[in-house]
């Protein structure tokens, strides 16, 4: 796994539990607002070796609950499934954040009971993505969000007002393609100037 970064602990980023969260490296997509710019590329080193954030783990078991695993796009780690498995092992819960462009990782986790809750991404309505984030493969995204609708698995779809390009139709439209509304998130898009980097900030485990 290439983690960039580690929030040690969270009361809010996972229902229900208390969580730590890793930020994995990388992500296969450009979206214009995005706050964690220093993760987006897949060559950039790492600041924690996969071990490290085991060894924090299973110090921290009896407090933590839950591991959030973000990005990044989580999905495009080779080992993100042995890595789950691992700190499943260890019993803590699983929430997965992703953009959905990785169906095919999505049902693999979901068929091997391997995530407790997913987060995913609408970032626009379909026509729209381009203008959003550059281009996407939105069968994919359709098929990931069909998928988690789909899993007895709780989830959240969940869209970053970016008022640049999106306007309320756009967001009603996003909440039209969501079965249950109670699962659609509505996220405020902060300048990214206004976010001081903070995934570097945790390092000493
Ligand atoms: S999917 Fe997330 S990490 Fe990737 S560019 Fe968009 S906001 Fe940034």
């Amino acid at each position: 796994m290439k983690i960039g970064g580690l929030l040690k602990f969270s009361m809010i980023d996972f229902p229900g539990y208390i969580s730590a969260i890793v930020f994995t490296q990388g992500c296969n997509i450009r979206c214009k607002y995005c706050h964690n710019p220093e993760l987006l590329s897949v060559n950039s080193d790492t600041n924690y070796s996969e071990e490290e954030i085991l060894f924090y783990l299973e110090k921290r078991k009896k407090c933590l609950e839950g591991l959030v695993i973000t990005g990044g796009e989580p999905t495009l780690q080779a080992d993100l499934k042995d890595f789950i498995i691992k700190v499943k092992a260890m019993g803590y819960k699983i929430k997965l954040d992703t953009n959905g462009t990785n169906p095919q990782v999505v049902k693999d986790l979901i068929d091997n009971n391997l995530v407790d809750f997913i987060a995913m991404d609408i970032k626009a309505p379909f026509e729209k993505y381009f203008q959003v984030c550059g281009p996407v493969d939105t069968e994919k995204v359709k098929e990931s969000m069909s998928l988690i609708i789909n899993s007895k698995i709780p989830y959240q779809f969940r869209t970053t007002y970016y008022k640049e390009v999106l306007n309320d139709a756009d967001i009603e439209a996003i909440k039209a393609m969501c079965p249950d509304v109670s699962k659609f998130k509505l996220q405020e898009c902060l300048p990214v100037t206004e976010i001081k980097p903070t995934l570097k900030l945790e390092h000493a485990i």
